[in-house]
């Protein structure tokens, strides 16, 4: 019986956890294994298989919220391909691993907590092994080359232009006879970001799924980012002070990058030549190497004639970069005034407290925000304004100049959504609004079925989907969290315990199991001699 089903894990009627499940052709795909982050409005349902029943892993990129929890997954039994393009695959190496880092020192902390007040020890999501077992199953793939993962689905990458690497997926499925084409569109980035190229634009497709994040938002005009920046570093250095710049580590500080260079190439100003911009972040250090490195199928025209030219986009004279804590820590009693660039971006871990615990305090520095800054944390306190902050025990007055440049968002706005989607030539039979705000992906569902005419529905998790009758098979959980439940990955970590570990492990053992059948009888013996001592011995 043919069997093509889509069940929706993650990032439904909300933002953070993508995952989605795709089975065709007896296969298992998962697309993106997301964290979820931040404030969570409902809980991520299981997959409807084992992660060790699972054939395939496809990623669209490498942001924490789309590849967060692939390494559960391994440490959970999963052992096939995990496709991705390849600067996902370098990128996703050096992100898995930072994020690894951050849950095993978190849980060093919480566990030392523990024991002072006689609470029992908690277990990291994942360790910095399990990552290790993770990548060595990313199989890089180049933008737009067919890859065909078994008999009857056969996939393609396609530049999605919202980080280096991103993509939308196409996925041609063909099912003894019975064919259907699929586009998990990813994030869809913003135009004329600097560096990367512009979303591509698709054409054809039964099922969509697509993102909604800025479904309900214009981005306005483009932004003077080069001329804001400038005036704020020259007026910064030239009255004798530091500017800080909180950014992400990936994509937000090798944009930030990119305008210090053109700044310094663009302006004879004297403060300006003499410039010393610090790139202060391990992950931001390794992924500035990542983008100078063979990644020109991600770049644009713009870019590729500064390559051709001789020119590195994101390095100039007077760029150093930092990597161990002493020599970050040197930088603060170093007097020259200076550019910092730090992580985390909304300053609620990381080095960049050690640079604002020196430089809030001081006038004549600015504090520049370059991102978004989400409630509650002290990147939103000091855009709103505070007097004073506390860091590492200590009160610090602000002083110094706080001001933020418009940066370039790395999501398309609400136009630039429905551009990408019209681009099909054909109505697609259905489009999966994901990846949005609660009341934003139904809005954007609506206003693509009424203005547009195009068969849309945001889905809840857990709900699935008949790609063959093209109806419903069960609808999601529209459940919301509870408050106080609502801790972010709440979900991912119930399932972290160690139980649900040798849960995961025991499943692995029924579908090799199941895949023995037809072995040789010695084979066989020998396994279920195997299994039989290993259940005597914790039989017990
Ligand atoms: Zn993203
Ligand atoms: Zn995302």
């Amino acid at each position: 019986m043919i069997h093509l089903k889509l069940t929706f894990i993650g990032a439904d009627h909300e933002v953070t956890g993508s995952c989605h499940c795709l089975e065709a052709c007896g296969k298992k795909i998962i697309v993106d294994c997301g964290m979820e982050q931040g404030s969570n409005k409902y809980v991520n349902q299981d997959m409807p298989f084992p992660a060790a029943e699972a054939d395939f892993v496809l990623l669209t990129h490498t942001h924490i919220d789309h590849i967060g929890l692939v390494p559960l997954l391994c440490a959970h039994g999963f052992r096939g391909p995990i496709y991705a393009t390849v600067a996902s695959c370098r990128l996703g190496d050096i992100m898995l691993r930072d994020c690894a880092h951050i849950q095993e020192s978190e849980t060093e902390w919480k566990n030392r907590k523990a024991q002072r007040s006689g609470q029992p020890e908690v277990e990291p999501l994942y360790t910095m092994n399990d990552v290790e077992a993770a990548v060595k199953q990313f199989v890089p793939c180049h933008y737009n080359d067919a890859i065909d993962l078994c008999d009857g689905i056969r996939i393609r990458f396609r530049d999605a232009g919202h980080l280096l690497g991103s993509a939308s997926i196409e996925v041609w499925i063909d099912e003894d006879g019975v064919k259907r084409k699929l586009v998990f569109s990813g994030d869809i980035g913003n135009l004329n970001q600097p560096l990367i190229k512009d979303p591509t634009y698709l054409d054809e497709a039964d099922y969509v799924l697509m993102e909604s994040t800025y479904g309900a938002r214009s981005h306005g005009p483009a932004p003077h980012y080069e001329q804001e920046l400038e005036a704020i570093v020259e007026r910064t250095l030239a009255r004798g002070g530091n500017v800080v710049i909180p950014c992400f580590a990936v994509g937000r500080t090798q944009e930030v990058l990119y305008f210090l260079r053109k700044i310094k190439q663009d302006t004879s100003a004297d403060v300006i030549q003499k410039m010393q911009v610090y790139v202060d972040s391990p992950l931001a250090v390794q992924a500035t190497h990542i983008f100078g490195e063979g990644m020109e199928e991600c770049f644009d025209e713009e870019t590729l004639a500064l390559i051709a030219q001789g020119v590195n986009p994101i390095t100039f004279d007077g760029l150093h970069t930092i990597t161990t804590s002493e020599e970050s820590q040197q930088l603060n009693f170093d007097p020259t005034p200076k550019v910092i660039l730090s992580a985390s971006g909304m300053c609620d871990a990381g080095r960049i407290r050690h640079h604002l615990k020196h430089n809030l305090w001081r006038s004549e520095s600015t504090i520049v925000f370059a991102g978004y800054q989400a409630e509650g944390t002290l990147g939103r306190q000091l855009q709103d304004g505070v007097k004073s902050v506390k860091l590492f025990g200590e009160e610090i007055q602000v002083n110094a100049e706080i001001t933020q440049i418009s940066g370039i968002s790395g999501h398309a706005d609400h136009d630039g959504l429905i551009k990408w989607i019209t681009a099909f030539r054909q109505k697609p039979k259905e489009v999966f609004v994901v990846h949005g705000d609660d009341e934003i992906c139904d809005v954007f569902a609506d206003e693509l079925q009424n203005k547009y005419g195009i068969h849309a529905f945001a889905p809840f998790s857990g709900a699935c989907f008949d790609l063959v009758s093209g109806e419903w098979l069960r609808e999601g959980v529209r459940e919301l969290v509870k408050k106080g439940e609502g801790a972010p990955s709440a979900a991912a970590a119930k399932k972290s315990t160690v139980f649900a570990r040798l849960l995961a492990a025991g499943q692995r053992l029924a579908a090799i199991i199941g895949r023995s059948e037809g072995g040789s009888n010695k084979d066989l013996a020998r396994f279920a001699d195997q299994v039989s001592a290993l259940c005597d011995k914790w039989d017990k």
